[in-house]
């Protein structure tokens, strides 16, 4: 294979000063320039020694001033920054999944929303003893739903999902006291405890934060997944391609931003209804073209193919193109800067949550009750702003990938049976890729996963690191941004096989599949979770002995801190690109690399250079792999 079909990050770089070229004549401005006139950064910021949470404050540590007014010294106050960060990143993953459950309990045999994956659903049903024998299946689901919101607040126990983990994991889990109980009181409890006059311990507020990570990872973003999945249907590969080529100068484009995919699956639905195709076609266009950005990209690629413009900094590329007719998002990582760069070009900017309003949109609230028509009227509106374009702004993209996507657990497992000699073997199990584990053939996996951050080269360390790992004979497996990065380099292609050494080259032949298995958005890293327990179940091992560890290289938001809190808790060691701003403190820097690995077995390993970082993951994973003598 023509290894030059892959995109380079230099390709990727060229483009976007191409489109800022064009951009500079209508006086927009992105995130470069921004991140020019905000450097340098503050330095207290950074090492998560400034605390604002009280008004006796601000406060902030030096050699001279070693503690706050109130006498919370460095390893507190970096250690409630820290603890409200997986709060706020937790609320957010959990704050989706509530609302899945509130549009699952909408569903109606001729609603708007309606159940596409029953089998899951009486799975889910059966898990949480609700009984479905008789029963329609809306009954069921409005059950279910109404059951997952109670594992919000429940008073009393801990979250259901919890019983999905290995036995030495749940009683690890309660022995140290971070089994999280309902998903908003972890949230709570975390608010409180870095409220003025609680919490100084830096340990005690790491416990909590393994806790409250807890409740993300095993709570909201699982009910996240499993609800959507239910919903929307699951997982199953497809072909679809990646990057900004994606958006097609003759057609009606309409990007999908955000996470949650209740309002994306309804734009999806309509850009197919005929009425609306043919009205797009008398408007000169020659049909409707949905493509998505970060999260809700990659939930509609997963179960529509739908194509992905890109990821998180890309999503103001995505508007200098001057095609896009409208950007109509949901909640998390939308850029206020979508407002006054949208009133540069003729693109209408659409909120639809009241969870994210923003300047220089148009509110249009989502209701599962119209949600059909008000998916119809936005993709009648983008139509009408079709021929609105100004030809002196139009700056066409040519860069796209083809990519292979749609991983869930279910997905895997069916790609494996396909490998299993059905006389003999067990099917349904992870045990055809433990062989291939225990023979070295696949030395092991690695997830990589989240943002991009402009402390970094965007896309650099995903790709480079990916590349390397694949070059090693270790599977990648990858959600969220880290995806899209994946997607728009051709790595999600089958014939990036060719990257691989021998061993998983073979693999990935005789399975047919890509060496990069792309899972889903951020809140499926939950499925990434349920598959290395499944992994450790069928090969009779605990978790952190499983030679797979987590990376995420350019990681930016509180989410991502939430997710590393909830995979260290898993037992699954996590390689870090971007400090956590806690260096202030030695002793959160030493409870958060060594002092976790202790109590959990597991913890960070942090490297800002991509080189050093994925020869420690390779590292890391031999050493998995020496310990359990294969
Ligand atoms: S809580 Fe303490 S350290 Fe923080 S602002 Fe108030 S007085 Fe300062
Ligand atoms: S990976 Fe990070 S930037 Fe991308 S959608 Fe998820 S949280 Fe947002």
């Amino acid at each position: 294979m023509d290894l030059n079909n892959f995109t380079t990050v230099e390709q990727m770089e060229a483009e976007t000063a191409r489109l800022r070229e064009c951009a500079a004549c209508s006086g927009a401005e992105t995130w470069e320039d921004r991140k020019k006139a905000q450097t340098p950064s503050c330095k207290f910021g950074e090492d998560g020694v400034c605390c604002r949470i009280c008004s006796m404050g601000p406060c902030r540590i030096t050699p001279k001033a070693p503690r706050g007014i109130c006498g919370a010294d460095a390893n507190a106050i970096a250690g409630r920054n820290y603890l409200r960060m997986i709060a706020g990143g937790t609320a957010a993953h959990s704050d989706h999944g509530r609302e899945i459950c509130h549009t699952l309990h909408s569903t109606k045999k001729d609603g708007h929303y309606q159940v596409k994956d029953e089998a899951k659903l009486l799975r889910l049903a059966k898990e949480w003893d609700i009984p479905t024998e008789g029963k329609d299946i809306y009954d069921i689901a409005h059950e279910v739903a109404l059951a997952g919101m109670m594992e919000y607040g429940k008073p009393f126990g801990t979250q259901r999902f919890l019983n999905r983990a290995t036995d030495e994991r749940q009683k690890l889990w309660n022995d140290l006291g971070i089994a999280p109980r309902a998903i908003d009181r972890e949230i709570a409890t975390a608010m409180h405890m870095t409220h003025m006059g609680n919490t100084a311990d830096a340990e005690a507020l790491v416990m909590q934060g393994l806790r409250t990570g807890m409740a993300d990872g095993w709570g909201g973003s699982m009910m996240g997944t499993e609800m959507t999945d239910i919903l929307f249907g699951t997982p199953m590969p497809k072909d679809t391609e990646g990057d900004l080529g994606v958006l097609e100068k003759d057609m009606v484009n309409i990007i999908v931003h955000g996470h949650d995919p209740a309002m994306s699956e309804m734009i999806v639905v309509a850009a197919e209804d005929k009425d609306l195709l043919d009205y797009a076609r008398s408007k000169g266009a020659k049909g409707i073209n949905i493509a998505g950005l970060c999260c809700t990209a990659n939930e509609v690629t997963m179960r529509h193919g739908v194509r992905m413009a890109g990821n998180f900094l890309q999503q103001e590329n995505a508007l200098l193109t001057g095609i896009v007719e409208m950007i109509t998002v949901d909640v998390q990582c939308i850029f206020p800067s979508l407002g006054p760069l949208s009133e540069c070009f003729h693109t209408k900017f659409i909120t639809t949550s009241p969870i994210a309003r923003i300047p220089g949109s148009t509110y249009v609230e989502f209701h599962p009750e119209t949600a059909r028509e008000q998916g119809r009227d936005l993709v009648r509106q983008a139509i009408d702003n079709f021929d609105k374009r100004d030809p002196a702004k139009i700056c066409v993209p040519t860069r796209k990938q083809p990519a292979r996507v749609g991983y869930s657990c279910e997905a895997i497992l069916k790609e494996l049976n396909g490998v299993t000699n059905s006389h003999v073997d067990e099917r349904d199990t992870y045990k055809p890729l433990i062989d291939c584990i225990k023979a070295g053939v696949i030395r092991g996996a690695v997830a990589i996963v989240g943002c991009n951050n402009p402390k970094v080269r965007p896309d650099h360390s995903h790709i480079e690191i990916m590349k390397k790992l694949l070059a090693n004979d270790i599977i990648v497996i990858t959600t969220g941004c880290a995806a899209q990065a994946a997607a728009k380099a051709g790595l999600l292609r089958k014939e990036a096989k060719d990257l691989c050494g021998a061993g998983m080259k073979r693999v990935c032949e005789l399975v047919g599949i890509p060496p990069i298995l792309h899972m889903g958005s951020c809140v499926d890293i939950s499925r990434m979770m349920l598959l290395a327990t499944d992994i450790a179940k069928d090969w009779g091992i605990d978790i952190p002995q499983v030679p797979v560890v987590g990376c995420a290289p350019e990681w930016m938001s509180e989410k991502a801190v939430a997710i590393a809190n909830y995979v260290v808790s898993t037992g699954i060691d996590t390689y870090l690109g971007i400090e956590p701003q806690v260096k202030g403190s030695v002793q959160m820097m030493e409870l958060i690399t060594e002092g976790t690995r202790k109590l959990t077995g597991a913890g960070y390993i942090i490297n800002t250079n991509p080189d050093t970082l994925v020869q420690a993951m390779i590292d890391g994973i031999e050493a998995k792999r020496a310990a359990l003598g294969i």
